[in-house]
């Protein structure tokens, strides 16, 4: 272990030092294009006969099937004008063609209102079109044949050697979180390290593979993403979207003042919010809702993170499990009942009163509480509202913090529509925030580290007398699935590794820049 660690800080070392070297660059390996070759054709059949021929997975979805699919109809001069452009808010004369051709109903609808839920119905009309006939000409074009070449990229197995480890960035329960950086294409991650041992030790594996799971399905600019899982010979690794920003307990309890400004209470309390509808449409109770799970990036979005104790409801059933954090579990948790998703709803509450008080609703600043006496106060006990708390804040936070899950708010017939529409949130329109266009009202200093000194995260200890076996290799494979379509594909066009790549003919001619 000394001698990893050694090696480790050598590495994070030389890392900086390459940065430095490549001048801040894009920090590519100068091997990439040999990182990312296409296999010949003749490589990819054996693809070709098991990818499953989904229409929306593989045009819509998948980001690099979709600019290929997109190229594909750019070529074609019946279909080009399917191509949608659409601005903000406005929608060009083509998109209107499209409709006028594809969608009657949607054209009336069109004249009444110029609105993106019109527009959305237009699309599905066009995207109903589209998977018919275009998408069986598109699987026989050259355009697919290099969509197959990209996805045999993608599934190349994955190692350490195609990451470089720079900083430590936080400690977990079975290992350390470093900053990676994708030697291909330059992009930063965090690294999620899971040692094998202490995995083993504590029994993590359920967990481990849980969280790997459910991380890889979910797809939210409020939700952490998995773009790798690979194994190396001592740990388990997740390699998940960098956040750079600190978490939000030390945005409140660690920047001066204890607390945030309401319109910081707003954004983040609406930005959860969004990341746990997303995960509640998929049937996902995430159950760790607290400060430290929230963490901000570099621009202050946040994410929501941490998904060991997360699971899926099984159709229309409820759970049963008193996990979560001390402080933070809802009194159906506490009580052992069954419950659904309305836990993390109770989480909204608390971390809305936490960031607006300072303090977390049952606990008093510094004191020091008995596990009993906490649940006691968390089923039993009203919380009290200070002067900082503004009516609609206390109006919203009492709803949450409603004890029968029945009552509260997010848990009834409207769901999360009911919470999205309380006056608490008036500033926040929904869909932009959806949509990535609301500017945060906080951006972290990027010269700053928002956490406890690397100095002071303790060495992580070692796991003596745990032997590895060969019965513990079934679990590691299943882990060990290497990249994530979506991440993937959103890395190598985000770092203009697939402009550059994408190029057709032996001249090496390339269809002209489009406008995505
Ligand atoms: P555990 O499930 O073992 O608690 P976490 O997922 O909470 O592990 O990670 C441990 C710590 O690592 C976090 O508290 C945080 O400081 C840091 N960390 C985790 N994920 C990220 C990330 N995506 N970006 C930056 N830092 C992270
Ligand atoms: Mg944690
Ligand atoms: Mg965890």
């Amino acid at each position: 272990s000394e001698v990893t660690n050694i090696t480790n800080r050598l590495d994070s070392f030389l890392g900086s030092v390459n940065i430095i070297i490549s001048g801040g660059g894009k920090g590519r390996s100068w091997k990439w294009k040999d990182m990312l070759r296409f296999p010949h054709i003749s490589q990819c059949m054996e693809l070709a006969k098991t990818l499953e021929r989904d229409y929306y997975s593989l045009c819509v979805k998948q980001p690099i099937g979709r600019q290929l699919f997109r190229l594909f109809c750019q070529s074609k001069p019946e279909l080009r004008h399917c191509l949608i452009h659409y601005g903000r808010g406005g929608m060009s004369s083509e998109c209107v063609q499209v409709v006028e051709r594809y969608g009657e109903g949607c054209r009336e609808s069109l004249e009444e209102q110029h609105s993106r839920e019109v527009f959305i119905d237009c699309t599905d009309d066009l995207h109903e079109y589209l998977s018919g006939a275009p998408f069986l000409q598109y699987q026989q074009s050259m355009y697919f044949d290099r969509f197959l070449q990209w996805k045999m990229v993608e599934r190349q197995p994955v190692t350490k050697h195609i990451f470089r480890q720079y900083r430590l960035l936080g400690k977990g329960g079975f290992g350390e979180v470093w900053a990676f950086q994708a030697r291909a294409s330059g992009k930063m991650y965090a690294c999620k390290k899971l040692e094998k041992t202490h995995v083993k030790k504590g029994k993590g594996e359920a967990m481990a593979l849980n969280e790997k799971q459910i991380l890889e399905t979910l797809n939210s600019r409020f939700v952490v993403s998995l773009a790798y899982a690979y194994e190396t010979k001592q740990s388990l690794c997740l390699v998940l979207t960098i956040m750079n920003g600190g978490d939000l307990r030390f945005h409140i309890y660690n920047m001066g003042t204890s607390g945030l400004e309401q319109d910081r209470v707003q954004f983040y309390a609406a930005e959860v919010c969004c990341g746990l509808h997303h995960l509640h449409q998929m049937n996902i109770v995430y159950r760790d809702l607290k400060p430290e799970n929230i963490l901000l990036d570099d621009n202050g979005h946040i994410r929501i993170s941490d998904l060991g104790l997360a699971v899926t409801l099984s159709e229309g059933n409820l759970v049963r499990g008193r996990v979560g954090t001390l402080g933070y579990m809802a009194p159906e948790v506490i009580g052992n009942d069954y419950y659904g998703l309305s836990p993390d709803w109770w989480g909204l509450g608390c971390l809305v009163y936490e960031m607006t008080a300072g303090r977390s609703p049952f606990k008093r600043k510094g004191e020091r509480l008995i596990g009993k006496e906490m649940e006691r106060r968390i089923q039993e006990e009203e919380e009290e509202y200070g002067k900082i708390f503004s009516n609609e804040t206390k109006d919203f936070c009492r709803l949450l913090l409603t004890k029968d899950p029945r009552d509260r708010l997010g848990c009834q017939g409207s769901g999360v529509y009911g919470i999205q529409s309380h006056p608490f949130f008036r500033t926040i329109n929904f869909r932009r925030l959806e949509a990535g266009v609301i500017e945060p009202p906080f951006k972290p200093d990027p010269r700053a580290v928002y956490c406890q000194d690397v100095q002071d995260i303790d060495e992580f200890s070692t796991v003596k007398g745990v032997i590895l076996e060969r019965a513990d290799n079934d679990f590691y494979i299943k882990f060990n699935t290497g990249s994530v379509a979506i991440p993937w594909q959103t890395e190598m066009i985000e770092m203009g590794c697939f402009k550059e790549l994408n190029v057709f003919g032996p001249q090496g001619s390339r269809p002209p820049d489009l406008d995505w």
